[in-house]
């Protein structure tokens, strides 16, 4: 490689690849890089390896993933050389760790330290990043890798005054390197974060009065820190191999038994007995592991979260300060939590005090120290742990400008784009180590970094065998993956909290959810299959032409994914390979497996008379004071299977979203009642609604006619049958995921008929049963034939991955064509069955709200009577 610069710690002018940091990530992408046969240099500002470890130099800075899992699993050799003395390393001990590895694939001969990379500007015409240092040295690279970090851009203390203390003041993420002396000093620590909990009991030790300057306080449980697991230890001794490939395929980067016990249905017993193993356990993915449904269910979490509480309040002697250390204003989990060692018991110091910041906020730092609402305080030493511009803070700390002349902080205004957080539109052959919307910090960095960087040596190694020298995603992937990670987000609790994850600890930054929370086993899979299909998403550029296989790698609803593949893994036969006695206990047993729904004010069961007998009904009332909107409700299940309440928790949703009382009606079924019995009850049971509203405490003039999938089909048809009898009225009809032609060769049929639940071949099998072929025409089967002008308005919802969804687009385009009012809901990356799975799939809920939201758009005023 050309060099240039400055003497033995020459900067070269040109290498195949240059790399950003020199802590875990780079140096395993060096490592990496140099095995490939690439030429390589890092740039480091600090003086030595390290990265954070190199920076976070605070009395008491550890790892808070046990250290036998927070190391490098690439060379078994270099794991049986080094052994951890602790389940959680000291900083000084990690630093060496990383020392050691450099030493020992002698890394540092590509490493220049004391140097930062100040601009990055892309030339199209040479396809070569142009790089410039601190220094002034440029060099140009084919490939630009940010390994820089996620939290290594300390954030200023945004605090008035700062400027102005005269005392020692010091930075955690920038701590000095000879050792700090706080004995007989009166200390202030502001910030209690992860870094801020684990210096404070050390300083604690030292200084003649400490005073913790807490504004939001952290839920923190004991480390139990000690000799490394010998548990773990055994499981790594008998196969060390399967542990790391285990760890690698494991949500959070570590292999740990994930539990199927819910925090909300648990006995009292069973929560205490499981949060008290998670406590003693004194492992991050064990207290956020509790109950299955923590990070979900605010219910679950808050369990967590007082259970935390009341071992705070044990703690903490002075109860005025236990009360103002426990967390109350975001769920458990939602920001990081800390692993401690004695950090509540430092408040039953006599010399420490706490100062609550959300009750006597600071006015400003003055020469001598802090001056709150209420107080004047002066210290010798300041100590700031006030956290770090996040994930996104040190990629555009450099100045990118990428094609087109725009810089990766403009295109970042309102929050990080990326496809996989490797790369980002706009700025080919730049990649980033465990970048925004990768799982990175909420995963065991180490298993993160390793899977980022062997996937993008990977990609470059075969860049280089297919004659290709650029690489850039599409926006079509690029949407698409932010997309998904903001719906694996969503349907969690994080974005409740205002962290450092949303990047709310910064004024100013854009409020969005920076990393990937859908797991590091979800999302290895998904960078495994982008690899595996061309390079999907990419477009690909160089001497051997031009490519792209675009697409978008996750379009399915997260929960419903975790759906699809508990129904793949459980084997069951298709339904429709069953007779129909068998079919319809296999609806049952599995409808009993559902949550219930939330509670609605009440439930009773009756019968309502219909055309050959009576017809049992199953009514949801809502809680408020009648009287209220009526729903005639009408099940799914094909004709052949469900009951009136069979499709209960979706009823009572609609029941409280809409505040209408919800009637499930038991229709007859196929095949002992084919073809038209179904469409007769249901037109017979509305007729019944209508007349006897009042009775039935609803609002004469407000009926809505619903339904979902061959329900939904029962809805449209008893409205056309309304409309054409001349009465009731109808105010308005749902239709959700309706059945609403026999025409079974529509393009969702081909794309949609397998693996989604309601299959193809299930479809068929319900229409033989219900009506023959002479019959399926005929709108009473297949309203979409029918005419439509005239009918009440209508909320039709499709989903994506349904077989029946372009028989329900259709319908909603016939309604709109004829002149009837429509809002068509698409619910996006939702199957069939989904948007009913209440409270099991959550996603589904927004969808919800809008279909009630939209119900109530057509309400008409009440009829004066
Ligand atoms: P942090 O979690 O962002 O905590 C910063 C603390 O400073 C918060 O308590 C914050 O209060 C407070 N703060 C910020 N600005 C303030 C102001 N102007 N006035 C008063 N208080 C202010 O930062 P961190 O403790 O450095 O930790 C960051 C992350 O690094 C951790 O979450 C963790 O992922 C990682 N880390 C890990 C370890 C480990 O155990 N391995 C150790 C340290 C850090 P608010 O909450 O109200 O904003």
């Amino acid at each position: 490689m050309a060099m240039s610069g400055n003497g033995s710690a020459a900067v070269p002018a040109e290498v195949d690849v240059a790399v950003v940091g020199a802590g875990f990530s780079g140096l395993y992408m060096l490592y990496r890089l140099r095995e490939l046969g690439f030429s390589a240099m890092a740039f480091d500002e600090a003086g030595d390896v390290g990265g954070t470890w190199y920076w976070n130099r605070y009395p008491g800075a550890r790892c808070d993933i046990p250290t036998t899992d927070y190391s490098y699993g690439f060379d078994p050799q270099l794991e049986k050389d080094w052994t951890w003395s602790e389940k959680y390393a000291t900083q000084p001990e990690i630093l060496a760790y990383l020392q050691h590895v450099a030493d020992r694939y002698d890394l540092r001969r590509d490493i220049r330290f004391g140097i930062r990379i100040t601009a990055a500007v892309w030339d199209e015409a040479s396809r070569r990043w142009r790089l410039r240092t601190s220094h002034g040295d440029e060099v140009s690279c084919r490939y630009y890798i940010m390994a820089s970090g996620c939290l290594s851009l300390p954030k200023t203390p945004d605090i008035e005054g700062v400027d102005r203390y005269r005392g020692e003041v010091y930075l955690t993420g920038r701590w000095p390197h000879d050792r700090v002396d706080f004995s007989g000093k009166r200390v202030a620590v502001v910030g209690t974060g992860s870094s801020g909990i684990q210096c404070i009991p050390l300083i604690a030790r030292e200084a003649a009065r400490l005073t913790v300057f807490q504004r939001t306080p952290n839920f923190s449980v004991p480390a139990h820190n000690g000799a490394p697991p010998p548990d773990r230890l055994a499981r790594l001794a008998a196969d060390r191999d399967g542990y790391r490939e285990a760890a690698r395929w494991s949500r959070g980067g570590i292999p740990v038994e994930l539990t199927d016990v819910s925090g909300v249905t648990a006995p009292e017993d069973v929560r205490r007995q499981r949060f008290e193993g998670a406590w003693q356990a004194g492992e991050l993915f064990a207290i956020l592991g509790v109950f299955n449904d923590q990070g979900v269910n605010p219910v679950s979490n808050e369990l967590v979260a007082e259970m935390i509480r009341e071992k705070i309040r044990a703690i903490v002697s002075d109860p005025d300060t236990a009360e103002a250390l426990c967390p109350k204003d975001h769920p458990f989990g939602t920001k990081r939590p800390c692993l401690d060692t004695s950090y509540f018991e430092t408040f039953n110091l006599p010399h420490v005090r706490l100062v609550d910041l959300r009750r006597t906020p600071i006015v400003t730092v003055t020469e001598a120290g802090i001056n709150t609402v209420e107080e004047s305080f002066e210290f010798d030493a300041i100590v700031f742990a006030t956290g770090f511009d996040a994930m996104t803070g040190p990629l555009v700390s450099v100045a990118v400008t990428g094609a087109g002349g725009v810089t990766l902080e403009d295109k970042w205004e309102h929050g990080p784009a990326t496809y996989l957080g490797l790369m980002t539109t706009g700025f080919p052959n730049l990649f980033m180590i465990t970048g925004p919307q990768s799982p990175s910090v909420l995963s065991n960095m180490v298993v993160s970094i390793e899977q980022h960087i062997d996937w993008t040596a990977d990609c470059l190694q075969r860049l280089r065998a297919e004659n290709l020298d650029r690489i850039e995603p599409t926006p079509l992937a690029e949407a698409g993956w932010v997309q998904h990670s903001r719906d694996c987000a969503d349907i969690t609790l994080y974005p409740r909290a205002n962290s450092w994850y949303m990047g709310a600890n910064v004024p100013g930054k854009p409020r969005v959810f920076l990393p990937y929370i859908g797991g590091v086993d979800a999302y290895r899979r998904a960078c495994q299959e982008v690899a595996e299909n061309g390079l999907m998403g990419f477009r690909l550029d160089g001497p051997a032409g031009a490519r792209c296989h675009d697409g978008v790698i996750r379009r399915i609803q997260p929960d419903v994914a975790i759906v699809l593949d508990l129904m793949a893994s459980l084997g069951l036969p298709p339904v429709e390979t069953m007779n129909v006695a068998d079919a319809r206990a296999f609806a049952e047993a599995t409808a009993a497996t559902m949550p219930p729904g939330p509670a609605v004010g009440e439930i009773t069961d009756a019968v309502l008379p219909g055309p050959a007998g009576d017809l049992a009904y199953r009514l949801y009332r809502p809680p408020s004071a009648g009287p209220h909107p009526l729903i005639a409700y009408f099940h799914g299940g094909g004709w052949v299977l469900g009951s009136q309440h069979s499709d209960e928790p979706f009823c009572r949703d609609l029941c409280l979203r809409t505040g209408a009382v919800v009637i499930s009606v038991n229709y007859r079924h196929a095949p002992e009642d084919r073809f038209p019995a179904a469409a007769d009850d249901a037109f017979a049971a509305v007729q019944w609604m209508a007349a006897n509203a009042a009775g039935l405490g609803g609002i004469p003039g407000q009926l809505t006619v619903a339904g979902w999938s061959a329900g939904g089909s029962l809805a449209a048809i008893t409205c056309q049958l309304a409309r054409d009898a001349g009465g009731p009225d109808i105010a308005s009809q749902l239709l959700l995921t309706p059945v609403t032609d026999c025409d079974l060769g529509r393009a969702s049929y081909s794309g949609n008929g397998e693996g989604f639940v309601l299959t193809a071949a299930l479809m068929r099998w319900f229409w033989d049963h219900y009506a023959g072929e002479a019959d399926r025409a005929n709108p009473k089967a297949s309203p979409l034939r029918g005419t439509l002008a005239g009918l009440p308005p209508a909320v039709v919802v499709t989903a994506e991955f349904d077989p029946l969804r372009d028989e329900g687009e259709a319908y909603a385009e016939a309604l709109a064509a004829a002149g009837v009012p429509v809002r068509h809901i698409r619910a996006r990356g939702h199957i069939h069955t989904s948007l009913t799975m209440v409270d099991a799939v959550i996603s589904g809920a927004p969808v919800r709200a809008e279909m009630a939201e939209a119900l109530g758009s057509f309400r008409p005023a009440p009829v004066q009577i």
